[in-house]
């Protein structure tokens, strides 16, 4: 029998001693969330960063531009948020409308303020097991690993994408040399031949593909801790909206083999954002950059 891995419980609780601490400070911590568009995923998630903030005690300011904005005024508005000493953190809500470059809004945020961890100085940090913000996603599935205390010491996790903001970080957190990685971590993506053969293998499987119940059970061995980071809408006749979200795992077919699996909705997406809220305060307690 599988233990159900609930973001739910571990984020609630991570909320809480979050929202202690901010109670503790003089000046309340500040985060702003750029949004450009009109994207329906894109609401939702800001105004999820947004309840929370207000929740903990933490500040927030939603910065709300239009889709047509161009990319000269969205670096201009990070300027403005790297200046304004109010703002201990900000984070510019992706995807981007295609005519902006992503990369250059993302080394256009000050280093100081990435609470996304998502600029390459911060990046480079996290390689280099320095002092740094997390990327938010990474960062709240190392703290639900921890939290039900899953042996990774020595074991083998299989990460499937190789995305900036969640596969290749996740490759190198779970690869760290301290007591919550000292895993062999293979990465696989698109290219990688005959998946099966590193899943079968693998004692941890983080998912993070984007592709709707990918993962099987034919790949995936009994005992297995399965760690499903997709967040995929598809179409339902369940729900009201027509749609609903699923993970790239298909859970049903899996978690009966598994030791440890998270569901979606109620798994790492919520870590996600808890994993945010801790960076900002990190930013406003200027204990990465002084
Ligand atoms: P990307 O699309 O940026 O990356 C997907 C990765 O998966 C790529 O590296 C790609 O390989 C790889 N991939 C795609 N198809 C296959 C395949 N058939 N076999 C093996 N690898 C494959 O996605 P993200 O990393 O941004 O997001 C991944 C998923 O996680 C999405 O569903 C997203 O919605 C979700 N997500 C959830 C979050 C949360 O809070 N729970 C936060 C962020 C994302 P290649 O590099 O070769 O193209």
């Amino acid at each position: 029998m599988y233990t159900l891995i609930s973001g739910k419980e571990v984020s609630e609780k991570i909320l809480e001693e979050i929202k202690q601490e901010v109670a503790t400070l003089k000046k309340k911590p500040h985060l702003a969330a750029i949004l450009v568009g009109e994207d329906p995923a894109s609401q939702t998630y800001v105004n999820s960063k947004i309840k929370a903030c207000e929740r903990v005690g933490i500040t927030s300011t939603l910065v709300k531009l239009r889709d047509e904005t161009t990319e000269d005024i969205l670096l201009q508005k990070i300027e403005e948020l790297n200046l304004n000493a109010d703002i201990d953190g900000y984070i510019v809500q992706l995807p981007l409308p295609k005519h902006i470059s992503e990369q250059k809004i993302i080394e256009t945020i000050h280093p100081a303020k990435d609470v996304d961890g998502f600029h390459p100085i911060n990046i480079g940090k996290l390689v280099l097991n320095l002092p740094t913000y997390i990327s938010a996603t990474p960062y709240g599935i190392v703290q639900l690993l921890q939290h039900y205390n899953i042996v990774t010491q020595g074991k083998h996790c299989v990460v499937i994408g190789r995305s900036n903001i969640v596969g290749t970080p996740m490759s190198i957190l779970m690869g760290k040399n301290n007591a919550h990685a000292n895993c062999t971590v293979t990465l696989c993506h698109s290219k990688t031949e005959n998946l099966s053969q590193y899943t079968l293998q693998a004692d941890i499987v983080i998912a993070a593909m984007g592709k709707a119940h990918f993962v099987k059970a034919d790949m995936i061995k009994e005992g297995a801790v399965v760690i499903d980071v997709g967040i995929n809408r598809v179409p339902s006749t369940e729900t009201k909206s027509g749609f609903k979200l699923v993970g790239d795992v298909d859970f049903i077919q899996v978690a009966p083999k598994c030791s440890y699996i998270t569901p979606v909705p109620g798994g790492v997406g919520l870590m996600t954002i808890v994993s945010l809220l801790k960076n900002t305060l990190l930013a406003a307690k200027k204990e990465i950059y002084s």
